[in-house]
């Protein structure tokens, strides 16, 4: 996929609308990854560390049985096998290791699930930098066990307590700290979102495993690229990484998201946390939250290339509902015994719905994340349905 231009516009998105204070970081964090990523030592400092930290690179697995079943011949982009369990750790290995170079010894993070959060605290520890994670207050109530985690993870995690008390606001929050702590602090974003260079930044660094499924299928596929790719779409990270191994390639690409947060589907152009994408706004402009069965797609906006892909019909953007998606948690631990992560399992839902018409295809799901986390909820709401 390409570059932004210098003001970090995918077409007619993205920018960097910040206020004055945040303007510099931007700047000095923009030339540090510029740098970075063209050095070979930095590139091979980091492959290292996704190799023998991560697990990297996760395998493609194809689907026999889901196959017979859909008609489809799917294939899994194993992002749930990386330590942590999702595609995360490569943005905040990434990040961590330039935080480091640019001489800097604290991270800040945003959180809404707490995954991110999570990701961002383990880099620390490895690394041996402070930790300050913000969560909506409302979040942490929610996902306790990831507060812990955090806290075992030696982080500390402090309550965005204003407006909505989730993620748009621990959002906000995040970017506060950083105005005030520039001179120490690198903030970790996690997803390809916010003010230039993030969108980009973390699209390169999760390009990693979209260059890795291309290569993997043309090898089992005897040098085809796959028919369909999709992925979920929360901020558009795990997407972003996967579709830009593919962009040049003639395969098609969809990203999925939530009925209830469908910011390409169901957006309108805004600005938010620094950029311009579709959002999910009320008829007075606000933002509106964002509302699905997984904590993780609960973003009211979108990744600004995203926006542009879909702007020029590079990739479309369908949405699938939370009963679907549960359907599809069960059918894949069913046929595989792999248990997805509700992410996903949007891509999954989506794909198992259009099975009739995708007969015959080659389908890559990138699946981004496993789903040890969701299983509580999933009994909760099976047993509720008795
Ligand atoms: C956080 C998360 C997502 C959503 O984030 P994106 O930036 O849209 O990728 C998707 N899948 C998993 C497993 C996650 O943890």
């Amino acid at each position: 996929m390409g570059d932004p231009d210098a003001t970090g516009r995918f077409g007619r998105f993205g920018g960097r609308f910040v206020p004055e204070t945040l303007m510099p970081a931007c700047i000095e964090l923009d030339a540090a990854f510029r740098d970075a990523w063209a050095d070979p030592t930095f590139r091979a400092e980091l492959d290292a560390l996704l190799r023998d930290y991560a697990g990297r690179p996760s395998p493609l697995t194809e689907c026999h049985r889901l196959s017979e079943e859909l008609g489809v011949r799917v294939l899994l982009k194993r992002e749930d096998l990386n330590h942590t369990g999702s595609h995360k750790i490569n943005n905040v290995l990434g990040q961590a290791l330039l935080t480091k170079r640019m001489g800097k010894t604290r991270l800040l993070a945003e959180t809404g699930a707490g995954q991110h959060g999570v990701a961002t605290a383990t880099a620390a520890a490895l690394m041996g930098f402070d930790c300050v994670v913000y969560m909506g207050e409302v979040d942490m109530e929610r996902q306790k066990l990831n507060v812990f985690r955090m806290r075992l993870l030696g982080a500390e995690v402090r309550p965005a307590s204003s407006d909505s008390r989730t993620l748009k606001d621990a959002v906000n929050e995040a970017m506060r700290d950083w105005v005030a702590t520039v001179e120490t602090s690198h903030y970790c974003l996690g997803s390809v979102m916010g003010p230039h260079p993030y969108p980009w930044m973390v699209r390169e660094l999760h390009r990693v495993l979209g260059d890795e499924a291309r290569e993997q299928c043309r090898a089992l596929l005897g040098g085809a690229d796959p028919d369909v790719v999709v992925a979920c779409v929360g901020g558009g990270s795990n997407a972003a990484g996967i579709f830009s191994g593919f962009a040049d390639t003639s395969a098609e690409l969809v990203g999925v998201e939530p009925a209830g947060g469908a910011a390409v589907g169901g957006g309108v152009p805004g600005v938010v946390h620094g950029m311009t994408s579709f959002l999910k706004q009320d008829e007075w402009g606000q933002v509106e939250e964002a509302q699905s069965i997984s904590a993780g797609l609960d973003y009211p906006g979108v990744g600004p290339e995203h926006a542009h892909l879909a702007d020029i019909g590079r990739a479309r953007y369908p949405n699938v509902t939370d009963q679907e998606v549960v359907d599809a948690f069960r059918t894949l631990t069913r046929t595989e015994g792999i248990i997805p992560a509700l992410e996903p399992a949007h891509a999954l839902a989506w794909v198992i719905r259009e099975a009739p018409a995708l007969a015959g295809r080659t389908v890559l799901i990138n699946l981004s994340g496993r789903g040890d986390k969701d299983v509580a909820q999933i009994m909760d709401l099976l047993e509720g349905e008795g």
